[in-house]
């Protein structure tokens, strides 16, 4: 699975429609401090399904839409799409393409889109749960969550292992089971 584009849309820095394309191999976004690179990895996380606001370096959800600058007005809304090639099917998803959209207003709850088709924050956990992609997984390691994993607890240290194991699903499943 591959990222193919990331469009950024009043998203926090990016208050004009900015598209990132990624070409094949490794990328490296470089800039000035406070050029906008680490809002770009939040903008992945955020459109995967982040639901804190505080490891998006906010209060509360809607601080992801452009809140203005000296020349320019503040936005009421955010939205960022990813384009995945998922033709390895590395997801489990019918599809070779698949389109993730999430959107928010000022007053609002996020809505989300899976292929232009509304869907709910579940869907989209489900589908990056035990895929190294999930909300405790080591694929994006933000400034400062290193030690942050060394000083965790163990019960926390051992939430991440599981998601690296693929067993959260399996957890999820059985919780499910026996409260039915
Ligand atoms: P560094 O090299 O220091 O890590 P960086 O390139 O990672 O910097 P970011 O932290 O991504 O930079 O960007 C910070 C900038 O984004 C700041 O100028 C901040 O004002 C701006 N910013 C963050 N949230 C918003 C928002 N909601 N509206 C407008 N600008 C925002
Ligand atoms: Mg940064």
């Amino acid at each position: 699975m591959k990222i193919k584009t990331l469009t950024l849309d009043g998203f926090k820095s990016f208050a004009d429609k900015t598209v990132i394309e990624f070409q094949p191999g490794l990328t490296g976004i470089v800039g000035p401090n406070g050029s906008g690179k680490s809002n770009i990895t939040e903008a992945i996380r955020w459109v995967i399904g982040e639901q804190s606001a505080k490891n998006l370096r906010g209060d509360k959800m809607p601080d992801v839409i452009f809140a203005g600058s000296e020349i320019r007005a503040g936005l009421n809304r955010a939205e960022v799409e990813l384009v995945l090639d998922n033709s390895d099917k590395y997801l489990d998803y019918p599809h070779e393409q698949i389109n993730i959209k999430r959107r928010i207003f000022k007053d609002g709850e996020s809505e989300f889109y899976l292929n232009n088709k509304k869907i709910r924050l579940k869907d989209i956990v489900e589908l990056f749960m035990d895929t190294g992609l999930g909300r405790e997984s080591f694929s994006i390691i933000s400034q400062g969550r290193v030690e942050a994993i060394f000083n965790s607890k163990p019960e926390e240290r051992r939430k991440l292992i599981e998601e690296v194991a693929g067993v959260l699903k399996y957890k999820k499943e059985k919780k499910k089971a026996q409260s039915e």
